[in-house]
Order: structure tokens, then C-alpha cells, then sequence
């Protein structure tokens, strides 16, 4: 498909907010661009405050038809709303490739992961059960018994960032339909047509009227009033740690889930696979133009192989196609917007005016960025401390495996890291003592599935996502205890 018909499919009309199942018109809208030239792509309405509450009134509703709803009944709706999802999947993936400037062939990723979100979510509804607490453990509990109930919270709020933007919008819209309550999402102001295209998806898989509800426009604005009506249950908050915190903040009372930033970091022991540990670092280091949360960062590898591993990662760097995001054979397009590529273009500057090596990339033109490789970073530069957001990885090299260990922790962020190694005892000695949610062990940490447990300790933020361990953060754990003769 060529790049001009892609961008005819995409371009929406000025559709509105979507509020109570249906469409709510706004007195003006935001031009929303593909990053990679600037061309328009769609609409966004700018709502205003009294969008936000007319949302949540709406999303009250919702959360009351939601949580009538048995276990299989949400259940089914989700596995609904996934068949709709695949059956959009190419249609989803040119929206997620428009407003994202990834390249279409991961926007495609998405679009399929997205699905594979919901049947996850789908499967934990169906099973969603408490627990039977033995009352009599001390003196004093004797002729009680007790059980848990997962009750839903009501009505959620939902902000999330541009990078993935149909799947990070499931990763909270599934778990919270899962779990029996509403949403009201706020999307990137870059990135909402993927979740206003939900929006209608869910609708049409048979959602209650104000089960999802996006509002768009300007985030922190929008955010302020989504923290005060005391409706909003909930905040589950995807993005950066400085505005995480903002929210955290703001929340009050409000349980809140913050899934931030990180510089990820991967260790390569000389027993490590070494084609293989090249062959992730490109993928995990440059997918999205690095704009992945856990995108590979920092590369700590054994002086004893680290000549060998450079050579391999900067010609395996070289054969990656930059170009139109449209073009199938497109690996790396742009950064989310011009001034994204100029920050991380002066980063790089700062590195190598500090000693670093800059061994391949990082010419910019526009928002497009080439993959740039740094080799021997000091470690007081902004590219080995903090989150870059870019394509950019930074090659360490290390005698002790100890110094790595202390070297990767070195970083207020805890989300995922890795080691390649095949001494098994080592990875797992290794993985205990790495600050971070989650480690791969012979891999790179840029690896997610939608089921598993994902989220981060220190200041990569707190609560986990993946549909079971989200749903326990959006319900309430409620104790019954009955007293026998
Ligand atoms: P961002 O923090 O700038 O924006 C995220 C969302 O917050 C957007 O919807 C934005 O409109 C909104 N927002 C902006 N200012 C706000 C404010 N003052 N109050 C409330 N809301 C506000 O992040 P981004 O640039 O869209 O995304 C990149 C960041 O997201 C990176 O740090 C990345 O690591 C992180 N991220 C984390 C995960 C994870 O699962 N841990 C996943 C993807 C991205």
C-alpha cells in the first residue's frame, strides 16, 4: 500500500469526544501530524472541563451496568471487543502508524498484541474469585470462618502516553472492564485516534453506554479535572516520572498506579550468546526509535568480548532501513516530534563532547534520528543516567561482574533489565540482586508480554499491569466472615 493511500484511510473527520457511547461535538480541535513530515493526519476535539464531568457522569453509569454484569458476561464482552480489534487490525495499525510515526510494521505488531491483551483480560473476568481465610490461625479466631470477594471500584481514570497507543489504552481498559468498573481515558495529545477508533470498536462489541469514554485534548489540564470530581475512583497513569509525580500528588485519597520511565540496562557475561545478544540489542535498542520504555540503553559487556560485540552491533546497526513509516521496509522512522530528535540529537553532542566515541548514527533530518551507537560514555552524561526516549544505545565495558551489577542498579529507575549468560547459577544470582520489576535472563530487557506482570520499582513507578495483576489493583478485596456455634 502505498503512503498516500494509507494516509486517505486514516485522516478522520472531526468526530468529537466520545462520551456515553456517542459522539459529543467540541468548539475546537487539534490538528493531529504523522511526527515523520508533518503532514495532517486527523482531529482531535479540545474538551473542556465540563467534558470531563459529563464524562465521568457518564462513566458512573457505565460502572454501575458494568458491574451487574456476571463474570462470564465481561468475559465474553472482551473476547467481543477482541474479535472487532482483529477484524480493524490493518486498518488500526495505519492509525497507530499515522498518529505514532512508528513504522507500519510494528504498528502491526501492536494492532495484534492488542488483541492478545484482551483475551488475557477475558480469561482473568471469567475466573475473577477471592479466598478462603482460615480465621482460626491464632486463638481467638476459633468457629470463624472468612472468604474474599474482588469487588470493582467504579469508575477509573485512565492517562496514557503516545508510544503505544492502542495497547497501553487495553492494558488499562481491559483489566478495568475486566474487574467490573468504567473508564475515562485521556490519551496522548499526539496520539488519540487509536482510542477514539476504540472507542467505537467497543461500543459496536455490545460495551454498557459509558463503560469507555475518551475525552481528548490538553493533558494536564484535563488531568487536574479528572483528579477532582469524587467520582474518579481511580488514577492509572502511563508515562514520564516528572509527570507522574504531578499526579501522584494531586490524587489525594484516589488509589493511583504509575507505570514510568526508565534507562534499561543489559549485561553481556563472556559466556553469553553473543549473536544473539547483538541480534536483541539492535531490536530492543532501536524499535520505535527507542521510544519504548524498556528500550535497551545501557549495554554493560566484558572487556573480553566487548571489541566483538561492537563490530557485530554496529554492522547489524548499519543494514537498518530509515525512512517513510508507511514503507513496509521501514525500521526506523521518526521520533515523535522535531524537538524529541533535536533533544536527543544534543544529548548525543554532549556525550561525545565528554569523551564518548559516537561509532555509528545520529544524524538527524527533522524528527528522524539514524541509530547512534556510543561507545566509552562517562558516566556523569545525561545519556547514561537518564531516560533518552531515542535511538540511542551506550556501550560500557567492565572487568568485575560485580562493578556491572552496581553500575546497572546505579539508576533511580527499576523497571527491567537483562544478562546474557549460560552459566544458569550466575543469571539467577545475577537476577536477585538487580533493583528492577522485571529481569530477562539471556535477553535484552526491551521484552514484554501482554499477560505477564509488568511495572517498576524505585522510580519507574508502582502497581503492576498485565491484565491479572491489573485487575488486582482495580478492585477492592472485601472480607466476609460469618461466626459459627
Ligand atoms: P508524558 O508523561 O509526557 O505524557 C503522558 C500522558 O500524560 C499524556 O497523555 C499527556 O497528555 C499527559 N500529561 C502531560 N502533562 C501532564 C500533567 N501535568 N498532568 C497530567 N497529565 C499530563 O509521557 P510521553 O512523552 O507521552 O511518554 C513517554 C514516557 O512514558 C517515557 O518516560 C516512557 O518511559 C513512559 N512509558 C512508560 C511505560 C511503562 O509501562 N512503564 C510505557 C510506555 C511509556
Amino acid at each position: 500500500m502505498s503512503a498516500s493511500s494509507i494516509s486517505e484511510i486514516v485522516v478522520s473527520k472531526k468526530q468529537g469526544l466520545y462520551i456515553g457511547n456517542e459522539w459529543v461535538g467540541a468548539a475546537a480541535y487539534d490538528e493531529i501530524k504523522l511526527p515523520y513530515d508533518g503532514s495532517i493526519v486527523g482531529y482531535a476535539a479540545h474538551a473542556e472541563d465540563s467534558d470531563v464531568d459529563r464524562a465521568v457522569a457518564a462513566a458512573s453509569d457505565g460502572a454501575r451496568s458494568m458491574a451487574a454484569l456476571a463474570n462470564h458476561e465481561r468475559a465474553d464482552l472482551l473476547l467481543r471487543i477482541a474479535e472487532e480489534v482483529r477484524r480493524d487490525q490493518a486498518e488500526l495499525a495505519q492509525i497507530i502508524c499515522s498518529e505514532s510515526g512508528k513504522p507500519i510494521k510494528e504498528a502491526r505488531i501492536e494492532a495484534s498484541r492488542s488483541a492478545n491483551t484482551l483475551v488475557a483480560a477475558a480469561h482473568e473476568a471469567r475466573q475473577l474469585h477471592g479466598e478462603v481465610v482460615p480465621m482460626d490461625f491464632t486463638p481467638g479466631g476459633e468457629r470463624r470462618m472468612a472468604m474474599t470477594v474482588r469487588e470493582p471500584l467504579g469508575v477509573i481514570g485512565a492517562i496514557t502516553p503516545f508510544n503505544f497507543p492502542l495497547n497501553l489504552t487495553l492494558h488499562k481498559l481491559a483489566p478495568a472492564l475486566a474487574g467490573g468498573n468504567a473508564v475515562v481515558h485521556k490519551p496522548a495529545e499526539r496520539t488519540p485516534l487509536s482510542a477514539l477508533r476504540l472507542a467505537e470498536i467497543v461500543t459496536r462489541a455490545g460495551a454498557a453506554k459509558g463503560a469507555y469514554n475518551v475525552i481528548t485534548g490538553n493533558g494536564p489540564a484535563l488531568a487536574d479535572r479528572m483528579l477532582r470530581p469524587p467520582d474518579l475512583a481511580m488514577m492509572t497513569f502511563t508515562g514520564s516520572v516528572r509527570v507522574g509525580e504531578s499526579i501522584r500528588a494531586k490524587a489525594g485519597l484516589k488509589r493511583v498506579t504509575l507505570e514510568l520511565g526508565n534507562n534499561s540496562a543489559a549485561i553481556i557475561e563472556p559466556d553469553g550468546d553473543l549473536s544473539t545478544a547483538i541480534a536483541r540489542t539492535v531490536q530492543g535498542a532501536f524499535s520505535h526509535s527507542g521510544q519504548v520504555c524498556v528500550s535497551v540503553q545501557r549495554v554493560f559487556v566484558h572487556e573480553s568480548i566487548v571489541d566483538t560485540y561492537l563490530e557485530g552491533l554496529v554492522a547489524a546497526t548499519k543494514k537498518l532501513r530509515v525512512g517513510h513509516p508507511y514503507e513496509p521496509s521501514t525500521d526506523i522512522s521518526s521520533l515523535i516530534d522535531e524537538a524529541a530528535a533535536i533533544r536527543v540529537e544534543s544529548w548525543i553532542r554532549e556525550a561525545t563532547d565528554s569523551g564518548a566515541r559516537l561509532l555509528c548514527g545520529g544524524t538527524r533530518r527533522f524528527a528522524t534520528l539514524e541509530p547512534a551507537i556510543l561507545a566509552d560514555v562517562p558516566t556523569s552524561a545525561r545519556i547514561s543516567c537518564e531516560e533518552v526516549f531515542g535511538p540511542v544505545v551506550a556501550v560500557y565495558r567492565y572487568q568485575q561482574l560485580d562493578d556491572a551489577i552496581a553500575q546497572v542498579n546505579s539508576t533511580p529507575y527499576g523497571l527491567q533489565a537483562g544478562i546474557f549468560t549460560s552459566n544458569l547459577n550466575r543469571a539467577f544470582t545475577v537476577a536477585r540482586k538487580l533493583q528492577f520489576g522485571g529481569v530477562m535472563i539471556n535477553d535484552v530487557p526491551a521484552f514484554r508480554m501482554d499477560h505477564m506482570p509488568y511495572g517498576g520499582m524505585k522510580h519507574s513507578g508502582f502497581g503492576r499491569e498485565g491484565p491479572r495483576y491489573a485487575i488486582e489493583e482495580m478492585t477492592d478485596l472485601k472480607l466476609i466472615c460469618w461466626k459459627t456455634d
